[in-house]
């Protein structure tokens, strides 16, 4: 089956074709600054051939044809007719608590999406109209919705509700959902799998670092705990986001700063983090490079930052009653030795050492030999899930 998958934004769509019979990334691309002067198409087959374009690209439609264009492209295409695009898969931010695994489109799935709205003000609407563009443009292509949050879903009331009055959690739903659902599961799936273990046997931590960072607990394969929350702000220091705190400072700073809601909520989500501590970078480089020359506010941004993590694996290892596998993704998860030891620093009471060699390459499983806990450093894939949960629930339709 050849699955399309699209990960629509507020100016942009992120694309990637799968031929999942080959389990092939025949292409994939962005286009960017939808609605702006000089929007961007980047194209990329799985050849090496690459393809940049320029033009006055005005809405979600629109790009989502000249991504269907250029998949047919003579010079730089994969396929001959939109016939041959079998199935589309969005990534959809926000289920709510409707949606607790992935689900064909459907006029009702859509009214549901509208309805949680409030929940994702940002995400959800460009998610929503990138499923309108296709049923336009594909109008007998089978789409599919795939959840950020539907891992979570299953998360127990001790987890997910928040210390307020439940009548509140009624009225507006108010209450921890978690994102990076498709991740987590991936690379859950993937550690089992390294381990040669059934997941319904382990306990793992997944920790997802990248621009936005979240961590799961995955109890025999489902997520009982994550760090995000009602939005992704809970939890871990991030790019720009400054994870957990004691609300009244937000109620102390805009009272002391005279900031509306709209400000604080700018304040906390763009201009926090390792930005705001450091005063210098929201990348983990950037961090890393002026804490060696000797920065001493991005030290503690990187200090900040990874003891977050530690004390969250600590925590979710006393939640599952115990600890198996430690999972690193996302970019800087994937990519930085530096984060990864300092996160694993003293875990040895725990059972979990990492191989310090192992952990400079770029070996997936980095820990040391006498480690009883599995660390590994796993690349996510949320498009790959994204394909191939569209195709089974195609197939199975
Ligand atoms: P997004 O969440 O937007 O998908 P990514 O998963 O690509 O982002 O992660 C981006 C983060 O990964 C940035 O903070 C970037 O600095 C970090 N990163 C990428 N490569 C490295 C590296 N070699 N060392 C440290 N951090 C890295």
């Amino acid at each position: 089956m050849k699955i399309l998958v699209l990960n629509c934004g507020s100016s942009s769509v992120k694309y990637q074709f799968f031929d999942l019979d080959k389990n092939l990334a025949l292409c994939k691309g962005l286009v960017d600054r939808i609605g702006m002067a000089g929007a961007v198409l980047a194209h990329s087959r799985y050849d090496g051939e690459k393809i940049n374009l320029v033009a006055e690209i005005l809405d979600h439609t629109m790009a989502i044809e000249y991504v269907v264009a250029i998949l047919m492209s003579k010079n730089h295409g994969v396929i001959a007719t939109q016939k041959d695009i079998d199935a589309v898969g969005h990534r959809v931010v926000h289920g709510g608590e409707t949606f607790s695994g992935s689900i064909k489109i459907t006029d009702d799935v859509i009214r549901v999406l509208h309805e949680n709205i409030g929940l994702a003000p940002l995400h959800n609407p460009p998610n929503i109209k990138g499923i309108q563009a296709v049923t336009r443009l594909l109008p007998d292509t089978p789409q599919v919705g795939v959840f950020d949050t539907a891992f979570h879903s299953n998360m127990p009331h001790k987890a997910f509700l928040y210390g307020i009055p439940y009548e509140l959690y009624k009225k507006h739903k108010i209450r921890r959902y978690g994102f990076h659902g498709t991740s987590h599961r991936f690379v859950s799936a993937s550690a089992a799998s390294m381990m040669n273990k059934d997941i319904s046997e382990l306990k793992i931590v997944t920790a997802h670092l990248g621009n936005g960072c979240s961590m799961a607990a995955v109890d025999r394969g489902k997520s009982i705990d994550t760090t995000m929350g009602f939005t992704p702000l809970e939890g871990l220091l991030m790019g720009t986001r400054s994870g957990d705190m004691d609300p009244s400072v937000i109620l102390y700073i805009m009272g002391k700063e005279e900031l509306t809601s709209s400000e604080a909520n700018t304040l906390l989500n763009k201009h926090s983090g390792l930005t705001g501590i450091s005063g210098e970078s929201s990348d983990m480089r950037d961090i890393i490079t002026s804490m060696k020359e000797g920065h001493k506010r991005s030290r503690y941004a990187f200090e900040v930052f990874c003891y977050r993590i530690k004390k969250y694996i600590g925590a979710y290892a006393a939640a599952m009653g115990g600890l198996d596998a430690l999972v690193f993704t996302g970019g800087i998860g994937e990519n930085s030795a530096d984060v990864r030891a300092e996160v694993c620093k003293d875990l040895g009471f725990l059972g979990l050492e990492i191989d310090g060699k192992k952990n400079d390459s770029r070996e997936d499983d980095i820990s040391a030999p006498n480690s009883r806990v599995k660390v590994f450093r796993i690349s996510t894939d949320e498009e790959l899930v994204i394909a191939r949960d569209t195709q089974e629930i195609v197939k199975g339709n």
